[in-house]
């Protein structure tokens, strides 16, 4: 039983953030621990309302009002396992993810929601603590074989579902380590990367293979890979960046995040000897509002630059809950990440018209103020602005995944908005050829790439053995952007 007034006694809380100035000296992730007894009066806080809403805005179904009062009473052992009975991992979500849950929290319509996020970290944590990430390996073998495109959090989510019903499976990564974004686009101060590499030793336990270093398409042929194994599943990510086509963006100093933050990582991980783009002393201007702009934010306040900007072209949001986003909708609201509170100045409603530069380096970007309209921006009068600058970061979102290459070659549908075409069962045109994560749906979340991976699986599953007893969280027609 619930304790049913535990939202009474335990105000909402969630883990302090270090110091500024001693998080912007280091990479480490920048909230400080959280202890258990906090953990379990934050999961007090749960009342087991009749309809989790919670659950529907989870992709993952997370059975989160079990987990909350398990973790109550104390039983972690059992909260992770009702965790880990829908999500693979926790602990990347626990740290990362936005928390559509908490947007729907029933606690939420009068009262600050369960701090449901903080709880499955620590449910995570303490399980990796505990030696609870145990490997799982499968009582026997299918004899089957699926090659898995792609190490990101849909690739991985599918292979440690598939080696557990007894396939095998071997991930085929183009870049030196395993982890797709959570690798090389987020930064540390997010997630330490020992959190994956603790995740991959029980992958590796399992029984799944990695092969990094090969891009399929030109280390590996995608015939040689279909020819090795049963079934492919691509979960290759939507990579390429947006473009801003506007004057001068020819001039040097203006990147796509992306170059910008791997070289970064790499850096910081010590694989690269030394930095392609450097942010130390220079005045960075980041045009994009989103995640991936934060993450040039904190990046480039840590490598000691000068200023930092950061441009959104929408309105500021208000900071609570906007009308036209009632619970149990996601809230449209103004988000704070860690980084925008460590310095520098987010500007809102500003659209970029053009560079200015000297000796062909940028050296300043026009902009006009006004509001986004749908197709367009409508500029107000009189609202020119001139930034001084000399290293832009184009964090504009991503247009889809790579489609050229071994998706072309293999005559496979693309949707109207990119992203590489499948059918209720992952299944792309071509048959024993699946698709998953944002390959499948466009740029979104770690906790949808984990949701399908997992579904993916199922629907490999049934492909290679006519049935599954592999959990099916999510529809991809209900996720896919087409
Ligand atoms: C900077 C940044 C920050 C983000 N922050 C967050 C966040 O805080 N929370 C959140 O929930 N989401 C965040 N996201 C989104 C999230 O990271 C993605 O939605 C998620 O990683 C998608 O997983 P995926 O497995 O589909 O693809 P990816 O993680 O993109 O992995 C795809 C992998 O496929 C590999 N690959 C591609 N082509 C080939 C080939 N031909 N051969 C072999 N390998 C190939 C790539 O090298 C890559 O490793 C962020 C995204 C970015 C860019």
């Amino acid at each position: 039983m619930v304790d049913p007034s535990g939202f009474l006694k335990h105000p909402r809380r969630t883990p302090t953030r270090r110091p500024i100035p001693l998080r912007l000296k280091d990479w480490r992730e920048v909230y400080q621990p959280f202890g258990e007894t906090d953990t379990q009066q934050q999961a007090a806080r749960c009342m087991d309302c009749g309809i989790p809403f919670c659950h529907n805005g989870c992709p993952l179904g997370n059975l989160i009002p079990e987990w909350n009062e398990l973790v109550r009473l104390g039983r972690w052992d059992e909260a992770s396992d009702r965790l880990h009975a829908t999500n693979n991992f926790p602990e990347f979500t626990g740290r990362l993810c936005p928390a559509p849950c908490e947007g729907s929290c029933v606690l939420g319509i009068g009262d600050d929601p369960v701090s449901i996020k903080v709880v499955e970290q620590q449910i995570a944590d303490h399980a990796v603590r505990s030696g609870g990430l145990a490997p799982h390996p499968a009582v026997g073998s299918t004899g089957f074989s699926v090659a898995v495109i792609g190490s990101g959090p849909a690739g991985l989510a599918a292979a440690q579902q598939l080696v557990r019903a007894g396939h095998a499976a071997t991930v085929y990564e183009r870049d030196g380590r395993i982890g797709g974004l959570m690798r090389y686009g987020i930064p540390e101060f997010k997630m330490d990367s020992s959190v994956l590499d603790a995740r991959l030793e029980q992958l590796v336990a399992e029984g799944v293979r990695f092969v990094t270093n090969c891009k399929i398409g030109i280390d590996a042929s995608i015939d040689e890979l279909r020819e090795q194994h049963d079934a492919v599943l691509i979960a290759t990510g939507a990579t390429v960046g947006r473009e801003l086509e506007i004057e001068g963006r020819h001039l040097e100093g203006i990147h796509l995040a992306m170059e910008y933050l791997v070289g970064a990582n790499k850096f910081v991980e010590g694989t690269a000897d030394s930095l392609q783009i450097d942010a130390a002393g220079r005045n960075v201007v980041i045009i994009g509002g989103g995640d991936t702009g934060a993450d040039c934010y904190g990046t480039a306040l840590r490598q000691g630059a000068a200023s930092v900007t950061q441009l959104d072209i929408h309105g500021r949001p208000p900071e609570i809950r906007h009308e036209s986003t009632p619970w149990p909708v996601y809230p449209l609201m103004l988000r704070v990440a860690a980084a925008h509170e460590e310095g520098g100045e987010r500007v809102f409603g500003v659209n970029s018209t053009s560079f200015e530069g000297v000796d062909g380096r940028v050296s300043g970007l026009n902009l006009v103020a006004g509001q986004r309209v749908p197709g367009g921006f409508l500029t107000s009068d009189g609202t020119d602005k001139h930034l001084q600058t000399d290293l832009v970061l184009l964090a504009l979102g991503f247009t889809g995944p790579e489609t050229d290459g071994f998706v072309a070659e293999l005559g496979l549908g693309v949707t109207g908005r990119g992203a590489i075409d499948r059918d209720e069962e992952y299944s792309t045109n071509v048959p024993g050829v699946f698709v998953a994560g944002d390959a499948g749906r466009g740029q979104s979340l770690i906790v949808w790439a984990i949701a399908e991976g997992r579904s993916a699986a199922a629907g490999i599953d049934r492909y290679l053995t006519g049935r599954t007893a592999l959990p099916d969280p999510v529809e991809p027609s209900a996720a896919a952007l087409r």
